[in-house]
């Protein structure tokens, strides 16, 4: 469990420290909720008594071990709809809330991000111990519900089925939830201003939700979050193939650094020790070599970098492509460019509840974009910070901040928050980028970004094994441990160039979120390695 503040740029939610008063008050409280969802669960537990004209109708099922087949159709909750009224439904769904009014108790039921009411009231065939056996069970366990469906008079605001409620019939409990939650969902879920994205104000700080990432997920924004980014690497893998490109996998474990000695885990191997990849660059190129001609990988990349910031994970998802060309590595910059708008497109036309969904509880300016999309020379985007006072030298990388004036007066001169920036510096780039052999302090190298935080690296590589040689040194990098890597190019190799892309990033991104934890299920950064 991680109790440190995690992020050393971003205040952590929640940080805020509150009165004596203030922190006695909420114990006595939670106290007083633990007391009652335990005396809850102890009558939830008991069995129906015999003489119960209810009985056979509810109770706890006993663990489901596959002991037989049980012919039942289920009904989900979100095609619950007028169309169903009069329709008697099983359902198997979370108890997200219940609350018990004289003979009567009130039940939302809930799957992933849909919800219904479901009603149990007293009569000839529901018992009074029926009523408070439903209104005892813990919130979050899993109930199986038989129910007749009706149409209601007035909407239900408060759930996503508004036209329809569930007369129950039959209720049982599959899975129990401990009655004491460490985190509520519906405080998980609440929508947060602008201002209290990072403030105080927040219902439930990060390091609870990480801490109890299994709750916490449950909720309809975080559900959208990782539908939206199974989207993502699935429109990557659908484009991607569609151009001719074959997913290849390479080895996570690796005998050399492969950018370089800096931020890499080192990992005992046997009797020595190896590394885990901190890019798969190398393998793709050398899948070139071997005549893929296009080549994409999705898979973990680690850094060692002990970088607590909001847009840096220690494992991250890497989305990588390499592409052998003819001529001139824009072939490959219009590719992946167009891979991108054929992305975000696509992210537009299938994932448009899932962005909703986030946006409800996010506030979140809609993402937009150019096609083709903007491509800027580095000398473009120099040019423009300095109209804006920041002045860069000929081989200056941009910083972080830089990054994000440049997205700021992009978009108010072009209105998207995508762009493509071709044509670094030579200097800030690694050994194995190609110069520009028109402008020799220059390299045929580029960064995409979105909202002003770049998602892609990418080159042009060196092919031509006695040019790398070359670089290296220059570079001082040890020839010899990256021979095998020089090796590779000696028997002959297209020319190609490729990038990597943060998979949590783009989704971050492109949601508007603030925080790489947001889009990671269980991120690894220095402080948290769990759960
Ligand atoms: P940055 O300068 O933002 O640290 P980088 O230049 O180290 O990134 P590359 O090595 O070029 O990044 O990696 C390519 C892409 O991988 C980046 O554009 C980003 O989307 C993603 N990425 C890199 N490092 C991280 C990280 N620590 N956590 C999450 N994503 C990362």
């Amino acid at each position: 469990m991680v109790q440190d503040k995690e992020n050393s740029e971003v205040p952590a939610e929640g940080a805020q420290a509150k009165s004596k008063k203030q922190l006695k008050k909420e114990a006595k409280d939670s106290a007083k909720a633990s007391r009652k969802e335990e005396k809850k669960s102890k009558v939830a537990e008991a069995q129906p008594p015999v003489d119960d004209y209810s009985s056979g109708k509810y109770g706890n099922l006993p663990m489901i071990q596959s002991k037989e087949h049980v012919q039942r159709h289920y009904t989900h909750v979100k095609d619950l709809d007028p169309e169903s009224a009069g329709k008697t439904v099983w359902i198997r769904g979370r108890l997200h809330t219940s609350r018990a009014i004289g003979k009567q108790c009130f039940v939302l039921l809930r799957q992933q991000q849909y919800t219904v009411q479901a009603i149990l009231a007293v009569n000839d065939a529901i018992s009074k111990p029926m009523v408070k056996f439903a209104s005892n069970i813990s919130k979050e366990s899993i109930v199986d519900v038989e129910a007749d469906v009706s149409t209601v008079a007035s909407k239900i605001e408060k759930c996503t089925q508004k036209d329809v409620e569930l007369q129950v019939k039959q209720i049982w409990v599959v899975s129990s939830a401990k009655p004491q939650l460490p985190l509520q969902i519906e405080d998980a879920s609440r929508p947060v201003t602008e201002e209290e994205v990072e403030g105080p104000n927040i219902a439930v700080n990060q390091d609870t939700r990480l801490d109890n990432r299994v709750l916490d997920l449950r909720t309809p924004a975080n559900q959208a979050i990782f539908r939206l980014e199974a989207g993502v690497c699935r429109l990557f893998r659908d484009i991607l193939t569609d151009k001719g490109f074959v997913e290849i996998h390479t080895p996570k474990i690796i005998s050399a650094a492969s950018e370089g000695g800096a931020n890499v885990f080192t990992v005992s191997y046997f009797k020595g020790s190896a590394y885990l990849a901190q890019s798969p660059q190398l393998y793709k190129q050398m899948a070139i070599a071997a005549d893929f001609d296009r080549v994409f990988t999705v898979g973990a990349v680690f850094r060692a970098e002990d970088s607590n910031t909001h847009r840096h994970l220690t494992e991250f998802v890497g989305l990588d492509l390499e592409m052998a060309f003819k001529h001139h590595y824009h072939e490959v910059l219009d590719v992946i460019g167009q891979t991108f708008t054929d992305m975000f497109r696509g992210l537009q036309e299938k994932y448009a509840d899932e962005i909703a969904a986030v946006a409800k509880q996010y506030p979140v300016e809609p993402f937009v974009f150019l096609d083709p999309p903007l491509r800027l020379e580095f000398s473009e985007a120099r040019a423009l910070l300095k109209e804006a006072g920041v002045e860069l030298g000929e081989e200056d990388d941009l910083s972080t901040p830089d990054e994000k004036l440049l997205g700021r007066l992009v978009k108010a001169k072009y209105d998207t928050d995508f762009y493509i920036l071709d044509k670094y510096p030579l200097a800030v780039r690694p050994f194995y980028t190609m110069p520009d052999p028109n402008r020799p302090k220059t390299s045929n190298s580029y960064d995409m970004f979105m909202r002003g935080e770049e998602i892609l690296s990418g080159a042009q590589r060196i092919h031509d094994p006695e040019f790398l040689t070359e670089r290296a040194k220059v570079h001082g990098v040890d020839i010899d441990k990256i021979s095998a890597y020089i090796e590779s190019f000696r028997y002959g190799c297209p020319p190609h160039a490729g990038g990597g892309i943060g998979l949590e990033r783009v989704v971050m991104l492109y949601l508007g979120l603030d925080n790489i934890r947001k889009t990671s299920m269980f991120p690894r950064d220095p402080k948290r390695v769990t759960p």
